[in-house]
């Protein structure tokens, strides 16, 4: 359900209406547009069958929210949601473009990749310390070694830095030292991870998972905000088909669908979604085209001996080159890079 106020509601009259629900066992989001204030009520509405919340003093209007998202939807904010990393704004006219190798390696190679995705026009370093991998024998990444890497590569370089978080108990660690946390596709569903970083307010990033619909994307995002975290940036990154010839399938309607169910801002991985380097660069453009607020894109120095996912990852020459090619399609749809 989405209360919304008169403009000429004052701050008691909004204070009203939240102390009542409160009272009731409800909680509420506030939402404070330019014209309207919002509050978005989460719980068991049926409480509120019998308690017309439209005859408080302020209030305009009282309307379900017939998605089984809410605080996710277009419907509880109109405008574009923009998340500020570090001064970096995510969703808004320009693009944010994070890039860096797969898992961190030595301390030499990711700096030296930071530096190159900062001279190439890079926005955030992307970079993963604990790796998810198929195998329990493939690389599992440095760990805390990894993010002390991605704090130097950052320190001088400048560049915000993005990771993955596999273990709720490495929050801590993961709060200090990296500025977007992410979550994986294969932890979409950890819903306990979700509601982990949900109490905090430090931004995430939200992978789609492999196999997962739009609404299971938007429900996992809704988790992590109704605990109170409202800066979600969702990833689509390639979905299970029957397609073999490549690693996923880029699902580039999700982006315009995404966008219109959802004010949250939108990136996408052509990497993951593609496996293969050669289709990163025409996927990325076509991300762009259509809609999307930024990318995730691998890119590694020395790609043949990278320890994960080099055949996906451009070397840095390459992805100098796509960052050009982009500025030209950012700005045809309006976009600046
Ligand atoms: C990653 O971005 O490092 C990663 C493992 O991607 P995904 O979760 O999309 O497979
Ligand atoms: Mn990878």
């Amino acid at each position: 359900m989405i209360i919304v106020f008169k403009p000429s509601a004052t701050e008691q009259d909004i204070d009203h209406v939240t102390d009542r629900l409160r009272e009731l066992g409800l909680k509420s989001q506030i939402s404070r547009g330019e014209e309207r204030t919002i509050l978005g009520v989460i719980g068991d509405e049926r409480i509120l069958e019998n308690q017309p919340l439209t005859v408080f003093a302020g209030v305009e209007s009282v309307t379900t929210i017939l998605a089984p998202w809410k605080l996710v939807s277009r419907e509880f904010q109109k405008w574009d949601s923009i998340i500020d990393v570090n001064g970096v704004a995510i969703g808004g006219k320009t693009l944010t473009i994070m890039a860096g190798p797969c898992a961190v390696e030595k301390l030499e190679i990711t700096v030296g990749i930071a530096h190159e995705v900062k001279a190439a026009g890079g926005t955030v370093l992307r970079g993963g310390a604990y790796k998810p991998r198929t195998s329990p024998y493939s690389f599992q990444g440095l760990g805390r070694e990894g993010l002390d890497y991605l704090v130097e590569a950052k320190r001088q370089t400048g560049l915000p830095v993005v990771s993955e978080i596999l273990d709720p108990r490495d929050t801590d660690v993961f709060l200090e030292k990296a500025d977007i946390i992410q979550i994986g596709a294969r932890n979409m569903h950890n819903f306990e991870l979700l509601k982990e970083v949900g109490a905090y307010d430090k931004p995430v990033l939200l992978k789609r998972g492999l196999s997962a619909t739009i609404k299971e994307l938007l429900l996992s995002a809704e988790y992590i905000i109704s605990r109170g975290n409202r800066n979600v940036i969702l990833c689509e990154r390639g979905i299970r088909t029957f397609e073999t010839q490549y690693r996923n399938t880029l699902d580039l309607s999700a982006v315009p669908t995404l966008k219109e169910l959802s004010h949250l801002p939108v990136i996408v991985d052509p990497s993951h979604a593609t496996g293969k380097w050669s289709l990163v660069a025409p996927m990325a453009k076509a991300a762009i085209a259509a809609g999307a607020d930024g990318l995730l894109i691998e890119v590694h120095s020395n790609p043949e001996c990278a320890l994960c996912d080099g055949e996906e990852s451009l070397k840095p020459h390459r992805f100098k080159e796509l960052m050009s090619d982009l500025k030209l399609i950012a700005k045809a749809v309006g976009r600046e890079l």
